[in-house]
């Protein structure tokens, strides 16, 4: 419980408006997208820069834990204020500050929903490639902190791939700036990709300058229908050998397919085993030729039948049913716990029905979703919170497949990162010297240990 004076001084930096304490309020940042609960004791809500920057001289001075919000579209409890302290939710810093055309760059607040800043890039003939699922409501700082992928990974690669520099208030409260807005910069170490994917827990993101990309000028989006989930996932891996870079690569099984249209009736074909989605992007031209290649491409990998959508709106169509995936999976049980184990993508396939087979043999249910063309699993268990013993046999499949994920080569997380629920594997695939040097940043940054505190590293068991 934070003290009455304590709490007195945080909100002499936001004003009592922007300082919540009535327990609904803290009920609601309790949760995140993940299966865990941590109520805060606060939460407070910066405007500026100045302002996140007080709260946390404040918290510095008195040793009160912070945890850094964006949106809460995390997967796995990082946003939760694991012990107590205050919640600092980034959600009213959401304005677009530049988009220069003339250097291809924008500068940005933490608190802009992604979708949004894309939509406004895209005005001006520009475009921001990092498209996470959660992109209609996940915030340009989270996906910062996470270093968030998408469906576009497979082409243009992952948020840390755009970013130029940062604005960032360490624990101390001192704010420092990382990076230039420079294409290119080698001055002292990469500060900036540090920060990206360190899940709240080395400084708060203030402000972000990423890279832009001239806008693609079409696009089609293809629709490849399988008999099976092998020759799909085969397809995907040759797809990728062949050199041919569709813009996205996802992979949805038949229990994903069922759900999506029981949920948005867009005539997806129900006895379909597995459907790859893909879009080519480019100059009309381009991609004409290259949707007829994949086309070609798919059915010789044994696709019964290849869709092309005819319109920008039949495109927007799918991806709108692709992008509401996860809920419509979700509805079908109270608790749907999701992987993100990655691998080399060759192995997509042999990983694919692994996965099959470990939930089958632990009695879980299991549908498969991917960003098959960055080898990227999202097996999607679905089960009930409340059934301890049904909860046991998903953590035990989690077990099994992340064994397997690094056993070809992969890793425990593609994109959702560590958060919670992934932490007790890290010694698996980080080497103690790694460990080490991981606590000692995060030491450098963070002394005291104010900041996200019970995230991955402390949660780690080594
Ligand atoms: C339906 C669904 C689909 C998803 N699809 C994808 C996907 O395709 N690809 C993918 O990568 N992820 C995906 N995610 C996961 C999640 O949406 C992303 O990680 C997202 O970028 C998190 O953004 P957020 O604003 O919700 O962050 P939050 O969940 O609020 O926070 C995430 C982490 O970032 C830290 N943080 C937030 N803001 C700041 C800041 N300004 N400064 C410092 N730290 C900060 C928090 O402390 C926390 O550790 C999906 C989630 C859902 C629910």
């Amino acid at each position: 419980m934070l003290k009455p004076e304590i709490l007195q001084k945080f909100i002499a930096v936001v004003g009592r408006d922007r300082c919540k304490t009535s327990p609904e309020d803290l009920l609601t940042f309790g949760y995140d997208a993940s299966i865990y609960e941590y109520v805060p004791d606060a939460v407070l809500f910066p405007k500026s820069t100045q302002e996140a920057s007080g709260i946390m001289k404040v918290a510095s001075a008195h040793n009160v834990f912070v945890t850094p919000r964006g949106a809460g579209s995390g997967l796995g409890g990082e946003a939760l204020a694991k012990h107590g302290g205050i919640v600092l939710c980034f959600s009213m810093m959401h304005q677009i500050l530049e988009i220069n055309t003339a250097n291809r760059y924008a500068v940005v607040e933490p608190g802009v929903v992604i979708s949004e800043f894309q939509k406004a890039v895209e005005k001006v003939g520009l475009f921001y490639p990092p498209d996470p699922g959660s992109a209609a409501v996940a915030t340009m700082g989270g996906s910062v902190a996470m270093n968030s992928g998408g469906m576009r990974g497979v082409k243009y690669g992952v948020t840390r791939d755009y970013l130029l520099g940062l604005e960032i208030v360490l624990p101390s409260g001192e704010v420092m700036m990382t990076g230039t807005v420079t294409a290119k910069d080698v001055t002292g170490y990469d500060l900036t990709r540090l920060i990206c994917g360190s899940e709240g827990t080395l400084a708060l993101v203030t402000r972000i300058t990423v890279r832009l990309l001239p806008k693609p000028k079409t696009k089609r989006t293809l629709q490849a229908i399988y008999n099976s989930i092998d020759a799909a996932g085969d397809a995907v891996s040759r797809i990728i050998e062949e050199g041919i870079v569709p813009a996205t690569l996802e992979l949805m099984d038949s229990m994903i397919i069922q759900a999506l249209e029981e949920f948005a009736h867009l005539g997806l074909p129900l006895d379909a085993a597995a459907i790859l989605l893909i879009d080519v992007d480019g100059d009309t031209e381009t991609v004409e030729r290259q949707a007829a290649l994949v086309a070609d491409f798919c059915k010789a990998q044994g696709a019964r039948e290849v869709r092309v959508s005819s319109s920008e709106k039949e495109n927007e169509l799918l991806w709108f049913a692709r992008r509401a995936a996860f809920g419509a999976v979700a509805r079908m049980r109270p608790t749907c716990v999701i992987e993100d184990a990655t691998v080399p993508v060759s192995f997509l396939t042999a990983t694919i029905k692994k996965v099959i087979e470990i939930c089958g043999r632990n009695r879980v249910q299991v549908a498969v979703l991917a960003h098959a063309g960055d080898g990227n699993l999202h097996p999607l268990m679905l089960c009930d919170q409340r059934d301890a013993e049904e909860m046991a046999r998903v953590d035990k499949s989690m077990d099994e497949i992340v064994e397997f994920a690094l056993s070809v080569g992969g890793t425990l997380t593609g994109e959702h990162g560590i958060g919670i629920n992934k932490a007790r594997y890290l010694p698996q695939q980080l080497s103690q010297t790694s460990l080490k040097m991981m606590r000692a940043v995060k030491a450098t940054f963070d002394p005291q240990g104010i900041l996200n505190p019970g995230s991955f590293l402390e949660h780690c068991r080594s």
